[in-house]
């Protein structure tokens, strides 16, 4: 129905005295992202509307020991390749010889794994007990306990045939500049491999890795293509993991939620943004009392069994799921420095706004 006098804009307009905060995304440099999509303690997720990058503000890398405290056991045990990994060493199209270098090199498993496929490697990574685990236990020589500026300081003039960075780039407040110290150590018409959690994967409910100060920006594989690209780089190979069988029991799980293991626990599970602003001595108060709580330990095995009970669904379902286009974790993607000079990124003098140092 019509209304008369509806159509017409009022004709005295209030514009809003609210603080603007002009955010830019940190890939792009786009301002403008409407949102936020999502609130975590302090921080917004938003979604940039030139790249498709998802990204939280405000949002800080922690130091190495809030890494060490929050990771530990997962830095000192040998632990299998993760897909990057595998796509890297069965890729085709990827370099088989050459210097590597490894940023955020983690306990060293790749590194040990391309050294051996015939790659000279190098790692570096800032939590100290994962490079200490990678020196005995993997006899790496060349693996540091440094971040990517300290190392190109330190290391003026070493150049690497490959620099690769698996589940990394997701974890930097600043991806235009981490991209930018990454490729000064890479030789013209060298390569990068990488991987990130592909946003657009199937999940269900929150994944609690995926909050800062851990992860601080989401990535497609529209924004990894869009943010490699424009900074001189041909995408060779871009790989979404299939859903396995293993990831699509765990969601499912997830759609069958409980409460269970709360109730079992004794208290909701703790997720990593919980750590947020937690000193770390009382991280690791924390992790100590879980390690020894017995309620706790119980609660992990059942939430373990209840995947487990769900594998034979998962295995029914799997094709149908994958046909629908359910994707697994693990996004991958190497690239080839154009030779070309590179197209200047426009509007990256000015990433996000930061109410830290960079
Ligand atoms: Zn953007």
């Amino acid at each position: 129905m019509n209304q008369a006098g509806t159509d017409r804009a009022p004709t005295e307009v209030k514009t809003p005295a609210m603080p603007v905060i002009e955010l830019r995304c940190p890939a792009c440099g786009k301002p403008g992202p409407d949102g936020p999509l999502e609130k975590s303690h302090e921080a917004g997720l938003y979604s940039c509307p030139g790249c498709d990058l998802q990204f939280w503000y405000p949002a800080k890398m922690p130091g190495a020991d809030w890494y060490e405290a929050t990771y530990r056991g997962r830095d000192t045990k040998a632990m299998p390749l993760e897909p990057g990994h595998l796509f890297f060493l069965d890729d085709p199209h990827a370099p088989k010889i050459g210097r590597l270098l490894d940023i955020g090199c983690g306990n060293g498993s790749f590194l040990a794994a391309a050294r051996d496929a015939g790659f000279e490697v190098t790692g570096f990574e800032p939590d100290h007990n994962a490079v200490r685990f990678a020196q005995s236990n993997y006899g790496l020589k060349n693996v540091f306990a440094s971040v990517p500026e300290e190392f190109r300081r330190e290391h003026p003039d070493e150049i690497f045939d490959v620099v690769t960075f698996f589940e990394v780039l997701e974890h930097q407040e600043d991806p235009q500049k981490f991209l930018d110290t990454a490729k000064s150590f890479l030789a013209a018409n060298g390569y990068v491999a990488l991987s990130v959690p592909n946003r657009t994967r199937w999940q269900v409910g929150m994944d609690p890795l995926d909050y800062p100060p851990n992860h601080l920006t989401r990535w497609s594989p529209k924004a990894l293509r869009n943010f490699t690209e424009r900074n001189g780089f041909e995408v060779i190979s871009i790989r979404q993991q299939p859903l396995t069988t293993r990831r699509a029991a765990q969601m499912l799980s997830g759609l069958l939620t409980t409460g269970m293991v709360s109730r079992v626990a004794g208290e909701k599970p703790l997720v990593l943004a919980d750590f947020a602003e937690m000193p770390v001595d009382t991280i690791q108060q924390k992790m100590d009392r879980l390690a020894n709580d017995p309620r706790h330990g119980l609660a992990m095995r059942l939430a373990g069994w209840k995947s487990r009970l769900m594998m034979p669904v998962a295995v029914f379902l799997l094709p149908f799921l994958r046909r629908r286009g359910f994707t697994g974790l693990y996004l991958y993607c190497l690239l080839r420095r154009r030779l070309s000079p590179a197209v200047a990124p426009s509007g990256n003098q000015s990433p996000t706004r930061r109410d830290v140092r960079a």
